[in-house]
């Protein structure tokens, strides 16, 4: 299995390389111009019309010209997706992707190819990355953001080959009341989380009826604070159910599709936690140690009492069997079930491997973004701590 970090440095302020970005944004434009004015997108034929023109105007080195060409068929091919396509404008300065021809990566060092052949760039890597100084880098983007900064997020891969040598499944439930279940009874409680994001929302809401551009910038502030937050949650509950791990299995839901018609209120709560995002934490730490991740259809999960296996309902966040009586908390209840062994039938997410394995990639993949050091903990101080403890509260529920 293939496992796949990405970490984002910042680096200081380059004239070439601001330079290179505008080339790569004009030549990615002419790809763009030429495959929608033929009604083409595929990169052989873009290739065939737009590389040595390009080459011979531009200053551009010839990877960064394939991978120009590459953004702008990827721009095409999405259009015909869309029912009345409009033709895109890259902006000014584009995000440059490089590939591990084009970019190294070394201890304190970066090269990337530019206008003015490689340029090399010293960089202090934080401590929290040094982990990843003996994986393989894949790929890197160049980024310009809104502030005129530049940023390499740099993505890297190792292969995993632990033998998965225990037995056993570990099921994981997430959910409203709590944002974690777990069959090893770990309980990740809402509460608190539950009235900062409402003190969120209220901030948020008062902010747009106000409409100013003061306004409006305290408000993107805020939603990247939060953001971050949620991130940072995710993160301590997804370590914590890893490092207690020991079964070879973590067994999720497979949330994807859930959709609701329990009303606004609750689709505020369902969809405003990023629970995709922490079950990939859980998915990208466990993969780390070796721990194999399935996604069950969540068709039973809830529903199914844990102790006979017949059909019993849900009541105030208990659930009650119809036939042998059997009550406990409907969330550690679907935990149980999903720690059930499972048949081959029920597993959703290896099959998705399988066939992912069967097309253009080879390894399973497991991704996710590394964000720890770009949380600030005194950002949010004072209520972290609170949730922190909040989180971290194994209370007993029964
Ligand atoms: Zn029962």
């Amino acid at each position: 299995m293939k496992s796949i970090a990405a970490i984002k440095l910042k680096i200081p302020y380059k004239k070439e390389l601001l330079e290179t970005m505008k080339q790569y944004s004009q030549s990615a434009q002419y790809a763009l111009d030429i495959g929608w004015d033929n009604g083409i997108y595929f990169k052989k034929e873009i290739h065939h019309l737009t590389y040595y023109p390009i080459r011979e105007t531009l200053g551009l080195p010839a990877q960064l010209v394939c991978s120009s060409r590459d953004k702008a068929c990827e721009s095409l091919k999405a259009l015909r997706k869309t029912k009345k396509p409009t033709k895109p404008r890259f902006k000014e300065f584009l995000t440059i992707r490089y590939d591990a021809r084009s970019f190294t990566f070394k201890k304190n060092f970066v090269t990337l190819a530019s206008v003015n052949g490689r340029t090399k760039i010293n960089v202090e890597i934080p401590e929290y990355y040094k982990q990843y100084l003996s994986w393989k880098p894949r790929s890197a983007d160049l980024v310009f953001d809104r502030k005129k900064r530049l940023f390499l997020h740099i993505t890297f891969f190792r292969d995993i080959d632990t033998p998965i040598n225990s037995d056993g499944f570990l099921g994981v439930d997430v959910g409203i009341n709590h944002i974690a279940i777990t069959n090893n009874r770990q309980f990740f409680s809402g509460n608190k989380i539950k009235s900062y994001r409402l003190k969120y929302k209220r901030l948020k809401a008062k902010l747009q009826a106000k409409g100013t551009q003061s306004a409006k910038r305290l408000l993107r502030k805020i939603s990247g604070k939060e953001r971050r937050f949620k991130a940072w949650v995710n993160h301590k509950i997804s370590r914590q159910i890893v490092d207690n791990c020991k079964a070879g299995t973590i067994a999720l839901e497979d949330i994807k599709g859930i959709r609701s018609n329990k009303g606004r209120k609750f689709n505020f709560w369902l969809h405003g936690w990023s629970f995709y995002q922490l079950q990939n934490f859980i998915e990208y730490k466990a993969v780390r140690k070796g721990i194999r991740v399935i996604k069950v259809s969540p068709y039973n999960t809830s529903q199914t009492c844990s102790k006979c296996s017949s059909i019993g309902s849900r009541s105030k966040g208990f659930f009650i069997c119809s036939h042998c009586g059997y009550s406990l908390n409907a969330d550690l209840n679907a935990s149980y079930n999903l720690a059930k062994q499972h048949s081959n039938a029920d597993v959703v997410l290896e099959k998705a491997k399988l066939f992912r394995d069967t097309g253009n990639q080879r390894f399973p993949r497991v991704s996710a973004a590394v964000t720890q050091p770009h949380i600030q903990a005194n950002e949010l101080e004072g209520s972290l701590r609170t949730i922190e403890s909040e989180v971290m509260d194994k209370s007993q529920l029964l």
